[in-house]
Protein backbone atom coordinates (compact mmCIF):
# COMPACT_ATOMS: atom_id res chain seq x y z
CA UNK A 1 0.00 0.00 0.00
CA UNK A 2 1.55 3.66 -1.01
CA UNK A 3 2.29 5.83 1.74
CA UNK A 4 -0.09 8.96 0.11
CA UNK A 5 -2.44 6.10 0.07
CA UNK A 6 -2.25 5.49 3.75
CA UNK A 7 -1.55 9.04 4.87
CA UNK A 8 -5.16 10.05 3.45
CA UNK A 9 -6.80 7.46 5.66
CA UNK A 10 -8.36 7.49 9.09
CA UNK A 11 -8.51 3.47 9.49
CA UNK A 12 -5.69 2.27 6.55
CA UNK A 13 -7.15 -1.15 7.53
CA UNK A 14 -10.02 0.08 5.06
CA UNK A 15 -7.33 -0.28 1.85
CA UNK A 16 -7.02 -4.04 1.76
CA UNK A 17 -4.91 -6.26 -0.29
CA UNK A 18 -6.55 -9.28 0.27
CA UNK A 19 -9.65 -10.89 -0.91
CA UNK A 20 -12.57 -11.89 1.50
CA UNK A 21 -13.60 -15.90 0.90
CA UNK A 22 -15.93 -17.47 3.59
CA UNK A 23 -14.67 -14.92 6.26
CA UNK A 24 -10.70 -14.75 5.78
CA UNK A 25 -8.88 -12.15 3.91
CA UNK A 26 -6.69 -14.63 1.62
CA UNK A 27 -4.11 -13.73 -0.99
CA UNK A 28 -1.74 -15.60 -2.81
CA UNK A 29 1.77 -14.08 -4.42
CA UNK A 30 0.54 -12.79 -8.01
CA UNK A 31 -0.73 -9.64 -7.73
CA UNK A 32 -2.23 -7.13 -9.48
CA UNK A 33 -0.90 -3.08 -9.40
CA UNK A 34 -3.95 -0.54 -9.16
CA UNK A 35 -3.24 2.49 -10.48
CA UNK A 36 -4.54 6.21 -9.70
CA UNK A 37 -5.47 7.43 -13.01
CA UNK A 38 -4.59 11.51 -12.36
CA UNK A 39 -0.86 10.85 -11.88
CA UNK A 40 -0.73 6.95 -12.85
CA UNK A 41 1.36 6.22 -9.00
CA UNK A 42 0.26 3.12 -7.61
CA UNK A 43 -2.10 2.58 -4.70
CA UNK A 44 -1.78 -0.74 -3.77
CA UNK A 45 -2.16 -4.23 -4.77
CA UNK A 46 -4.80 -7.06 -5.15
CA UNK A 47 -4.78 -10.61 -5.22
CA UNK A 48 -4.93 -12.41 -9.01
CA UNK A 49 -7.63 -15.06 -7.81
CA UNK A 50 -8.82 -17.85 -11.11
CA UNK A 51 -10.68 -20.80 -11.47
CA UNK A 52 -9.74 -22.46 -8.15
CA UNK A 53 -10.57 -19.47 -5.78
CA UNK A 54 -13.59 -19.00 -7.80
CA UNK A 55 -14.89 -22.72 -7.67
CA UNK A 56 -14.39 -22.78 -3.74
CA UNK A 57 -15.80 -19.05 -3.60
CA UNK A 58 -18.69 -21.02 -5.22
CA UNK A 59 -18.81 -23.87 -2.64
CA UNK A 60 -17.95 -21.85 0.33
CA UNK A 61 -21.70 -19.47 -0.65
CA UNK A 62 -23.13 -22.55 -1.38
CA UNK A 63 -21.91 -24.00 1.70
CA UNK A 64 -23.61 -20.71 3.49
CA UNK A 65 -26.34 -20.24 1.78
CA UNK A 66 -28.99 -22.37 3.70
CA UNK A 67 -28.49 -20.45 7.24
CA UNK A 68 -28.38 -17.32 5.43
CA UNK A 69 -31.87 -18.01 3.90
CA UNK A 70 -33.39 -19.17 7.21
CA UNK A 71 -31.78 -16.25 9.01
CA UNK A 72 -34.85 -14.39 10.15
CA UNK A 73 -35.59 -11.28 8.04
CA UNK A 74 -35.33 -9.04 10.99
CA UNK A 75 -31.98 -10.02 11.88
CA UNK A 76 -30.88 -9.75 7.76
CA UNK A 77 -32.25 -6.12 8.38
CA UNK A 78 -30.04 -5.61 11.53
CA UNK A 79 -27.13 -6.65 9.98
CA UNK A 80 -27.68 -4.99 6.88
CA UNK A 81 -28.48 -1.46 9.18
CA UNK A 82 -24.93 -2.07 10.94
CA UNK A 83 -23.37 -2.33 7.55
CA UNK A 84 -25.32 0.93 6.60
CA UNK A 85 -23.90 2.42 10.05
CA UNK A 86 -20.01 1.92 9.31
CA UNK A 87 -20.31 3.02 6.10
CA UNK A 88 -21.50 6.34 7.25
CA UNK A 89 -19.35 6.58 10.09
CA UNK A 90 -16.40 5.88 7.16
CA UNK A 91 -17.52 8.12 4.81
CA UNK A 92 -14.70 10.11 4.84
CA UNK A 93 -12.37 7.06 4.09
CA UNK A 94 -14.25 5.22 1.65
CA UNK A 95 -14.40 8.35 -0.42
CA UNK A 96 -10.66 8.92 -0.48
CA UNK A 97 -10.40 5.47 -1.70
CA UNK A 98 -12.86 5.76 -4.41
CA UNK A 99 -10.98 8.87 -5.87
CA UNK A 100 -8.05 7.30 -5.19
CA UNK A 101 -8.63 4.73 -7.87
CA UNK A 102 -11.10 6.21 -10.12
CA UNK A 103 -10.03 9.69 -10.34
CA UNK A 104 -13.64 11.50 -9.59
CA UNK A 105 -13.44 14.70 -7.66
CA UNK A 106 -13.73 14.01 -3.79
CA UNK A 107 -17.12 15.93 -3.79
CA UNK A 108 -18.42 13.21 -5.93
CA UNK A 109 -16.98 10.63 -4.03
CA UNK A 110 -18.76 11.56 -0.95
CA UNK A 111 -22.02 11.93 -3.29
CA UNK A 112 -21.31 8.23 -4.43
CA UNK A 113 -20.35 6.93 -0.85
CA UNK A 114 -24.20 8.82 -0.02
CA UNK A 115 -25.97 7.29 -2.87
CA UNK A 116 -24.38 3.60 -2.27
CA UNK A 117 -25.12 3.81 1.47
CA UNK A 118 -28.92 4.40 0.59
CA UNK A 119 -29.15 1.32 -0.97
CA UNK A 120 -27.91 -0.74 1.98
CA UNK A 121 -30.33 1.35 4.35
CA UNK A 122 -33.20 1.12 1.66
CA UNK A 123 -32.87 -2.21 2.09
CA UNK A 124 -32.17 -3.53 5.62
CA UNK A 125 -36.04 -2.20 5.17
CA UNK A 126 -36.78 -4.25 2.44
CA UNK A 127 -35.88 -7.29 4.25
CA UNK A 128 -38.68 -7.40 6.41
CA UNK A 129 -41.11 -7.11 3.41
CA UNK A 130 -40.84 -10.13 1.46
CA UNK A 131 -44.35 -10.59 1.61
CA UNK A 132 -46.50 -13.53 -0.21
CA UNK A 133 -49.84 -14.21 -0.84
CA UNK A 134 -53.16 -15.88 -0.54
CA UNK A 135 -55.12 -16.70 -3.99
CA UNK A 136 -58.86 -17.63 -3.72
CA UNK A 137 -59.19 -21.16 -4.94
CA UNK A 138 -62.03 -22.11 -6.69
CA UNK A 139 -62.27 -24.93 -4.29
CA UNK A 140 -63.65 -23.92 -0.78
CA UNK A 141 -61.30 -26.56 0.54
CA UNK A 142 -57.75 -25.31 -1.32
CA UNK A 143 -55.61 -23.02 0.06
CA UNK A 144 -53.49 -21.24 -2.48
CA UNK A 145 -50.25 -19.64 -1.13
CA UNK A 146 -47.40 -17.68 -3.04
CA UNK A 147 -44.14 -18.05 -0.67
CA UNK A 148 -41.20 -16.11 -1.75
CA UNK A 149 -38.03 -17.57 -1.67
CA UNK A 150 -33.80 -16.43 -2.06
CA UNK A 151 -32.78 -17.44 -5.29
CA UNK A 152 -29.23 -18.77 -3.83
CA UNK A 153 -26.05 -18.35 -5.02
CA UNK A 154 -25.48 -14.51 -6.72
CA UNK A 155 -22.66 -13.71 -9.05
CA UNK A 156 -22.08 -10.01 -9.40
CA UNK A 157 -19.80 -8.36 -11.57
CA UNK A 158 -19.12 -4.50 -11.65
CA UNK A 159 -17.65 -1.78 -13.34
CA UNK A 160 -15.45 0.82 -12.82
CA UNK A 161 -17.10 3.90 -13.25
CA UNK A 162 -19.19 3.97 -9.62
CA UNK A 163 -17.17 0.98 -7.65
CA UNK A 164 -19.22 1.38 -4.81
CA UNK A 165 -22.91 2.45 -5.71
CA UNK A 166 -22.73 -0.18 -8.12
CA UNK A 167 -21.83 -2.76 -4.94
CA UNK A 168 -24.48 -1.81 -3.04
CA UNK A 169 -27.29 -1.41 -5.29
CA UNK A 170 -26.09 -5.69 -5.86
CA UNK A 171 -25.07 -7.12 -2.86
CA UNK A 172 -27.85 -4.97 -0.49
CA UNK A 173 -30.83 -6.77 -2.15
CA UNK A 174 -29.07 -9.72 -2.55
CA UNK A 175 -28.31 -10.38 1.24
CA UNK A 176 -31.77 -8.61 1.87
CA UNK A 177 -33.63 -11.38 0.31
CA UNK A 178 -31.48 -14.58 1.99
CA UNK A 179 -29.23 -15.34 -1.22
CA UNK A 180 -25.29 -15.16 -0.85
CA UNK A 181 -23.20 -13.11 -3.16
CA UNK A 182 -19.93 -13.34 -4.53
CA UNK A 183 -18.35 -10.53 -5.78
CA UNK A 184 -16.15 -9.63 -8.79
CA UNK A 185 -15.21 -6.07 -9.35
CA UNK A 186 -13.84 -4.46 -11.93
CA UNK A 187 -9.95 -4.71 -12.41
CA UNK A 188 -9.40 -0.62 -12.15
CA UNK A 189 -11.01 -0.17 -9.45
CA UNK A 190 -11.39 -3.18 -6.30
CA UNK A 191 -10.59 -1.47 -3.66
CA UNK A 192 -13.67 0.32 -3.08
CA UNK A 193 -15.31 -3.11 -2.88
CA UNK A 194 -12.70 -4.70 -0.34
CA UNK A 195 -13.50 -1.85 1.68
CA UNK A 196 -16.91 -2.04 1.58
CA UNK A 197 -16.81 -6.10 2.30
CA UNK A 198 -14.46 -5.11 5.26
CA UNK A 199 -17.64 -3.28 6.64
CA UNK A 200 -20.03 -5.82 5.67
CA UNK A 201 -17.46 -8.39 7.77
CA UNK A 202 -17.57 -6.17 10.87
CA UNK A 203 -21.06 -5.67 10.42
CA UNK A 204 -21.44 -9.34 11.10
CA UNK A 205 -22.38 -10.57 7.54
CA UNK A 206 -21.68 -14.48 8.14
CA UNK A 207 -18.97 -15.73 6.31
CA UNK A 208 -19.51 -17.32 2.68
CA UNK A 209 -22.74 -14.91 2.61
CA UNK A 210 -20.39 -11.94 1.07
CA UNK A 211 -17.12 -13.34 -1.23
CA UNK A 212 -15.06 -10.71 -3.04
CA UNK A 213 -12.82 -11.96 -6.01
CA UNK A 214 -10.20 -9.65 -7.50
CA UNK A 215 -8.24 -10.96 -10.62
CA UNK A 216 -9.25 -11.59 -14.59
CA UNK A 217 -12.72 -10.96 -15.47
CA UNK A 218 -12.84 -13.45 -18.31
CA UNK A 219 -11.46 -16.66 -16.38
CA UNK A 220 -13.51 -15.75 -13.20
CA UNK A 221 -16.26 -14.51 -14.75
CA UNK A 222 -16.40 -17.71 -16.98
CA UNK A 223 -16.67 -19.97 -13.99
CA UNK A 224 -19.28 -18.08 -12.27
CA UNK A 225 -21.66 -17.90 -15.27
CA UNK A 226 -20.61 -22.36 -15.87
CA UNK A 227 -21.64 -23.00 -12.61
CA UNK A 228 -24.65 -24.68 -12.02
CA UNK A 229 -24.87 -23.77 -8.35
CA UNK A 230 -24.67 -20.49 -9.15
CA UNK A 231 -28.22 -19.74 -9.96
CA UNK A 232 -28.26 -15.63 -10.76
CA UNK A 233 -26.03 -13.37 -12.31
CA UNK A 234 -26.23 -9.29 -11.95
CA UNK A 235 -24.00 -7.95 -14.02
CA UNK A 236 -23.41 -3.91 -15.18
CA UNK A 237 -20.82 -2.72 -17.66
CA UNK A 238 -21.27 -2.72 -21.40
CA UNK A 239 -23.74 -4.21 -23.66
CA UNK A 240 -21.43 -5.99 -25.53
CA UNK A 241 -19.82 -7.69 -22.69
CA UNK A 242 -23.69 -7.97 -21.74
CA UNK A 243 -24.44 -10.30 -24.52
CA UNK A 244 -21.11 -12.42 -23.31
CA UNK A 245 -22.46 -12.61 -20.08
CA UNK A 246 -25.78 -14.01 -20.99
CA UNK A 247 -24.86 -16.42 -23.85
CA UNK A 248 -22.23 -18.02 -21.37
CA UNK A 249 -25.34 -18.28 -18.77
CA UNK A 250 -27.51 -19.89 -21.49
CA UNK A 251 -26.84 -23.67 -20.79
CA UNK A 252 -27.62 -23.66 -16.69
CA UNK A 253 -30.69 -20.85 -17.54
CA UNK A 254 -29.50 -18.67 -14.78
CA UNK A 255 -31.74 -15.87 -13.72
CA UNK A 256 -29.87 -12.50 -14.84
CA UNK A 257 -30.04 -8.99 -14.42
CA UNK A 258 -28.46 -6.44 -16.99
CA UNK A 259 -27.78 -2.94 -16.72
CA UNK A 260 -25.95 -1.96 -19.82
CA UNK A 261 -25.02 0.86 -21.76
CA UNK A 262 -26.99 3.81 -22.81
CA UNK A 263 -27.72 6.85 -25.45
CA UNK A 264 -29.71 8.71 -23.82
CA UNK A 265 -31.61 11.86 -25.35
CA UNK A 266 -32.11 15.19 -23.67
CA UNK A 267 -34.88 17.37 -25.50
CA UNK A 268 -34.95 21.07 -24.92
CA UNK A 269 -38.55 22.71 -26.02
CA UNK A 270 -38.90 25.85 -26.82
CA UNK A 271 -41.09 26.31 -24.11
CA UNK A 272 -38.44 25.20 -21.77
CA UNK A 273 -36.73 26.92 -18.69
CA UNK A 274 -33.70 27.18 -20.91
CA UNK A 275 -31.52 27.61 -17.53
CA UNK A 276 -32.63 24.70 -15.63
CA UNK A 277 -32.09 22.49 -18.70
CA UNK A 278 -28.80 23.86 -18.77
CA UNK A 279 -28.26 22.95 -15.32
CA UNK A 280 -29.75 19.81 -15.85
CA UNK A 281 -27.27 18.99 -18.80
CA UNK A 282 -24.39 19.58 -16.82
CA UNK A 283 -25.58 17.21 -14.23
CA UNK A 284 -26.52 14.48 -16.58
CA UNK A 285 -23.59 14.80 -19.03
CA UNK A 286 -20.79 16.01 -16.85
CA UNK A 287 -21.00 14.12 -13.94
CA UNK A 288 -18.29 11.69 -13.43
CA UNK A 289 -16.26 13.13 -16.54
CA UNK A 290 -19.39 11.87 -18.58
CA UNK A 291 -18.70 8.62 -17.77
CA UNK A 292 -22.44 7.36 -16.32
CA UNK A 293 -24.51 5.26 -17.66
CA UNK A 294 -27.19 7.31 -17.38
CA UNK A 295 -25.33 10.37 -19.12
CA UNK A 296 -27.26 12.43 -21.73
CA UNK A 297 -25.45 11.45 -24.84
CA UNK A 298 -27.40 13.48 -27.36
CA UNK A 299 -29.14 16.89 -26.83
CA UNK A 300 -32.01 17.77 -28.96
CA UNK A 301 -32.65 21.62 -28.55
CA UNK A 302 -35.62 23.05 -31.07
CA UNK A 303 -34.33 24.77 -33.54
CA UNK A 304 -36.09 28.49 -31.93
CA UNK A 305 -33.47 27.89 -28.88
CA UNK A 306 -30.78 25.76 -30.11
CA UNK A 307 -28.43 28.88 -30.33
CA UNK A 308 -29.16 30.58 -26.82
CA UNK A 309 -28.94 26.77 -25.04
CA UNK A 310 -25.40 25.99 -27.11
CA UNK A 311 -24.25 29.63 -25.88
CA UNK A 312 -25.35 29.37 -22.07
CA UNK A 313 -24.48 25.87 -21.84
CA UNK A 314 -20.85 26.26 -23.10
CA UNK A 315 -20.38 28.92 -20.98
CA UNK A 316 -21.11 27.08 -18.07
CA UNK A 317 -18.89 23.88 -18.62
CA UNK A 318 -15.78 26.42 -19.29
CA UNK A 319 -15.96 27.71 -16.17
CA UNK A 320 -15.54 23.75 -15.25
CA UNK A 321 -12.04 23.26 -13.09
CA UNK A 322 -10.51 20.05 -14.35
CA UNK A 323 -7.73 18.46 -12.52
CA UNK A 324 -7.26 15.79 -10.00
CA UNK A 325 -9.79 14.36 -7.84
CA UNK A 326 -8.46 15.81 -4.51
CA UNK A 327 -7.56 19.40 -5.78
CA UNK A 328 -9.69 22.58 -4.44
CA UNK A 329 -13.17 22.89 -6.23
CA UNK A 330 -12.52 20.75 -8.96
CA UNK A 331 -15.72 19.69 -11.41
CA UNK A 332 -14.04 17.08 -13.64
CA UNK A 333 -11.31 14.67 -13.22
CA UNK A 334 -9.61 12.44 -15.46
CA UNK A 335 -10.68 9.77 -17.57
CA UNK A 336 -10.51 6.51 -16.11
CA UNK A 337 -7.23 5.51 -19.06
CA UNK A 338 -5.45 6.11 -22.08
CA UNK A 339 -8.17 4.41 -24.44
CA UNK A 340 -11.20 6.14 -22.66
CA UNK A 341 -9.16 9.58 -23.45
CA UNK A 342 -7.71 8.69 -27.01
CA UNK A 343 -11.92 7.51 -27.85
CA UNK A 344 -12.82 11.05 -26.80
CA UNK A 345 -10.24 12.76 -29.57
CA UNK A 346 -11.52 10.10 -32.11
CA UNK A 347 -14.92 11.35 -31.54
CA UNK A 348 -14.39 14.93 -32.01
CA UNK A 349 -12.20 13.91 -35.58
CA UNK A 350 -15.24 12.20 -36.78
CA UNK A 351 -17.82 14.85 -35.24
CA UNK A 352 -15.66 17.35 -37.15
CA UNK A 353 -15.50 15.33 -40.70
CA UNK A 354 -19.19 15.39 -40.01
CA UNK A 355 -19.65 18.42 -40.75
CA UNK A 356 -19.49 19.34 -36.79
CA UNK A 357 -17.93 22.98 -35.09
CA UNK A 358 -16.05 22.79 -31.84
CA UNK A 359 -18.21 25.56 -29.27
CA UNK A 360 -15.53 24.38 -26.50
CA UNK A 361 -13.25 22.29 -25.47
CA UNK A 362 -12.56 19.53 -28.21
CA UNK A 363 -8.84 18.75 -26.89
CA UNK A 364 -6.07 17.15 -24.06
CA UNK A 365 -6.86 19.24 -20.91
CA UNK A 366 -3.46 20.71 -19.35
CA UNK A 367 -4.14 20.20 -16.07
CA UNK A 368 -3.24 15.98 -16.34
CA UNK A 369 -2.27 13.33 -18.78
CA UNK A 370 -6.11 11.84 -18.62
CA UNK A 371 -7.88 15.10 -18.85
CA UNK A 372 -10.80 15.86 -21.01
CA UNK A 373 -11.62 19.15 -21.89
CA UNK A 374 -15.64 20.13 -21.07
CA UNK A 375 -16.59 19.66 -24.96
CA UNK A 376 -19.93 20.80 -27.09
CA UNK A 377 -20.08 20.27 -30.26
CA UNK A 378 -22.53 21.92 -33.20
CA UNK A 379 -23.64 21.51 -36.52
CA UNK A 380 -23.00 17.81 -36.20
CA UNK A 381 -24.80 15.58 -38.93
CA UNK A 382 -26.68 12.56 -37.32
CA UNK A 383 -24.72 10.17 -39.27
CA UNK A 384 -21.67 10.98 -36.70
CA UNK A 385 -20.59 8.43 -34.28
CA UNK A 386 -21.99 10.77 -31.29
CA UNK A 387 -25.06 10.29 -32.47
CA UNK A 388 -24.97 6.54 -32.31
CA UNK A 389 -22.62 5.46 -29.66
CA UNK A 390 -22.21 5.74 -25.73
CA UNK A 391 -19.40 8.58 -25.73
CA UNK A 392 -19.03 7.68 -22.02
CA UNK A 393 -16.77 11.25 -21.19
CA UNK A 394 -17.47 14.82 -20.98
CA UNK A 395 -18.34 15.40 -24.68
CA UNK A 396 -21.44 16.33 -26.03
CA UNK A 397 -23.33 17.22 -29.38
CA UNK A 398 -26.12 19.49 -29.96
CA UNK A 399 -28.80 18.18 -32.51
CA UNK A 400 -32.06 21.01 -33.65
CA UNK A 401 -34.58 19.52 -34.31
CA UNK A 402 -38.58 21.16 -35.73
CA UNK A 403 -40.84 19.42 -33.80
CA UNK A 404 -41.67 17.14 -31.02
CA UNK A 405 -42.40 14.56 -33.56
CA UNK A 406 -38.95 14.91 -35.18
CA UNK A 407 -37.67 14.87 -31.82
CA UNK A 408 -39.22 12.11 -30.34
CA UNK A 409 -38.68 9.92 -33.72
CA UNK A 410 -34.60 10.84 -33.27
CA UNK A 411 -34.36 10.29 -29.66
CA UNK A 412 -35.56 6.38 -30.33
CA UNK A 413 -33.48 5.47 -33.11
CA UNK A 414 -30.87 3.73 -31.10
CA UNK A 415 -30.35 0.14 -29.94
CA UNK A 416 -30.24 1.27 -26.10
CA UNK A 417 -33.15 2.22 -23.50
CA UNK A 418 -31.80 3.34 -20.79
CA UNK A 419 -32.52 6.84 -20.12
CA UNK A 420 -34.19 9.95 -21.77
CA UNK A 421 -34.97 13.52 -20.23
CA UNK A 422 -37.61 16.26 -21.28
CA UNK A 423 -37.30 19.97 -20.54
CA UNK A 424 -40.63 22.23 -21.16
CA UNK A 425 -43.03 23.94 -19.54
CA UNK A 426 -46.01 21.92 -20.74
CA UNK A 427 -47.77 19.34 -18.83
CA UNK A 428 -49.00 17.97 -21.53
CA UNK A 429 -45.86 17.55 -23.54
CA UNK A 430 -44.22 16.30 -20.90
CA UNK A 431 -46.65 13.32 -20.31
CA UNK A 432 -46.70 12.36 -23.88
CA UNK A 433 -43.04 12.94 -24.56
CA UNK A 434 -42.61 10.70 -21.38
CA UNK A 435 -44.48 7.93 -22.54
CA UNK A 436 -43.47 8.19 -26.00
CA UNK A 437 -39.71 7.66 -25.32
CA UNK A 438 -38.35 4.14 -25.26
CA UNK A 439 -36.29 3.68 -22.42
CA UNK A 440 -36.50 2.74 -18.81
CA UNK A 441 -36.51 6.09 -17.02
CA UNK A 442 -37.20 9.56 -18.13
CA UNK A 443 -36.05 12.97 -16.61
CA UNK A 444 -38.96 15.85 -16.87
CA UNK A 445 -36.91 18.51 -16.35
CA UNK A 446 -34.57 17.14 -13.99
CA UNK A 447 -30.89 15.23 -14.80
CA UNK A 448 -30.99 13.54 -11.87
CA UNK A 449 -33.23 10.81 -11.00
CA UNK A 450 -32.07 8.11 -9.66
CA UNK A 451 -31.98 6.45 -5.86
CA UNK A 452 -32.64 3.66 -3.81
CA UNK A 453 -36.76 4.63 -3.66
CA UNK A 454 -37.10 4.34 -7.51
CA UNK A 455 -36.37 1.33 -10.10
CA UNK A 456 -33.05 1.68 -12.19
CA UNK A 457 -32.87 -0.26 -15.26
CA UNK A 458 -33.24 -0.41 -18.95
CA UNK A 459 -35.30 -1.72 -22.01
CA UNK A 460 -34.16 -2.77 -25.25
CA UNK A 461 -30.29 -3.16 -25.14
CA UNK A 462 -29.77 -1.48 -22.34
CA UNK A 463 -30.44 -4.60 -20.74
CA UNK A 464 -33.14 -5.97 -18.24
CA UNK A 465 -33.87 -5.94 -14.30
CA UNK A 466 -34.63 -3.58 -12.35
CA UNK A 467 -32.41 -2.18 -9.14
CA UNK A 468 -33.81 -0.37 -5.56
CA UNK A 469 -37.13 0.46 -5.21
CA UNK A 470 -40.00 -2.38 -3.83
CA UNK A 471 -39.48 -3.51 -6.62
CA UNK A 472 -35.58 -4.23 -5.87
CA UNK A 473 -36.53 -7.51 -4.11
CA UNK A 474 -37.70 -9.89 -7.19
CA UNK A 475 -34.76 -10.04 -8.65
CA UNK A 476 -33.26 -11.95 -6.12
CA UNK A 477 -36.45 -13.96 -5.00
CA UNK A 478 -38.51 -16.87 -6.91
CA UNK A 479 -42.15 -17.35 -6.56
CA UNK A 480 -43.22 -20.49 -4.77
CA UNK A 481 -46.62 -21.69 -5.12
CA UNK A 482 -48.34 -23.78 -2.43
CA UNK A 483 -51.44 -25.77 -3.34
CA UNK A 484 -52.90 -26.50 0.54
CA UNK A 485 -56.02 -29.13 -0.51
CA UNK A 486 -57.72 -31.28 2.04
CA UNK A 487 -58.88 -28.78 4.48
CA UNK A 488 -62.58 -30.86 4.10
CA UNK A 489 -64.13 -30.36 7.61
CA UNK A 490 -63.79 -33.70 9.61
CA UNK A 491 -66.11 -33.19 12.22
P1 LIG B 1 -17.27 -3.44 -19.32
O1 LIG B 1 -16.04 -3.46 -20.14
O2 LIG B 1 -18.45 -4.17 -19.82
O3 LIG B 1 -16.80 -3.99 -17.90
C1 LIG B 1 -17.68 -4.09 -16.81
C2 LIG B 1 -17.25 -5.24 -15.93
O4 LIG B 1 -17.29 -6.44 -16.67
C3 LIG B 1 -15.84 -5.16 -15.37
O5 LIG B 1 -15.89 -5.63 -14.04
C4 LIG B 1 -15.04 -6.11 -16.23
O6 LIG B 1 -13.98 -6.66 -15.51
C5 LIG B 1 -16.09 -7.15 -16.53
N1 LIG B 1 -15.86 -7.92 -17.75
C6 LIG B 1 -15.41 -7.47 -18.94
N2 LIG B 1 -15.36 -8.50 -19.83
C7 LIG B 1 -15.81 -9.60 -19.17
C8 LIG B 1 -16.00 -10.97 -19.53
N3 LIG B 1 -15.74 -11.42 -20.76
N4 LIG B 1 -16.47 -11.82 -18.58
C9 LIG B 1 -16.75 -11.39 -17.34
N5 LIG B 1 -16.58 -10.11 -16.94
C10 LIG B 1 -16.13 -9.23 -17.85
O7 LIG B 1 -17.79 -2.01 -19.03
P2 LIG B 1 -16.98 -0.78 -18.51
O8 LIG B 1 -16.38 -0.10 -19.67
O9 LIG B 1 -16.08 -1.17 -17.41
O10 LIG B 1 -18.17 0.09 -17.87
C11 LIG B 1 -18.86 1.01 -18.60
C12 LIG B 1 -20.14 0.44 -19.16
O11 LIG B 1 -21.02 0.11 -18.09
C13 LIG B 1 -20.88 1.45 -20.00
O12 LIG B 1 -21.40 0.86 -21.14
C14 LIG B 1 -22.01 1.90 -19.08
O13 LIG B 1 -23.11 2.42 -19.73
C15 LIG B 1 -22.29 0.66 -18.35
N6 LIG B 1 -22.99 0.96 -17.09
C16 LIG B 1 -24.30 0.65 -17.01
C17 LIG B 1 -25.01 0.95 -15.86
C18 LIG B 1 -26.46 0.60 -15.74
O14 LIG B 1 -26.95 0.54 -14.63
N7 LIG B 1 -27.17 0.35 -16.82
C19 LIG B 1 -24.37 1.55 -14.78
C20 LIG B 1 -23.01 1.84 -14.90
C21 LIG B 1 -22.34 1.53 -16.07
P3 LIG B 1 -12.46 -6.15 -15.67
O15 LIG B 1 -12.48 -4.67 -15.53
O16 LIG B 1 -11.80 -6.80 -14.52
O17 LIG B 1 -11.98 -6.62 -17.01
Amino acid sequence: MSASAKNRLTVPDLLREACLLDGEWVTNDDWIEVTNPSDHSVIARVPRMGPRETENAIARAHAAGKAWARTAPARRATILRTWFELVRAHREDLAAILTLEQGKPLGEARAEMDYAASYIEWFSEEARRGYGDIIPSADPNVRQLVLREPVGVCAAITPWNFPSGMVTRKVAPALAAGCTMILKPAEQTPLSALALAYLAHEAGVPPGVLQVLTGPSRAIGGVLTASKVVRKLTFTGSTEVGRVLAAQCAPTLKKLSLELGGNAPFIVFADADLDRAVEGAIQSKFRNAGQTCVCTNRLLVQEEVHDEFSRKLAARIQEFKVGDGFAEDVDQGPLIDRKAFNRMQELVDDALMHGGSVLCGGKAHPAGALCFSPTLLTNVSRNARVAHEEIFGPLAAVFSFKDEEEAVAFANDTEYGLAGYVFTRSLARAWRVSEALECGMVGVNSGLISSAAVPFGGIKQSGYGREGSKYGLDDYTELKYVCMAGLESTV
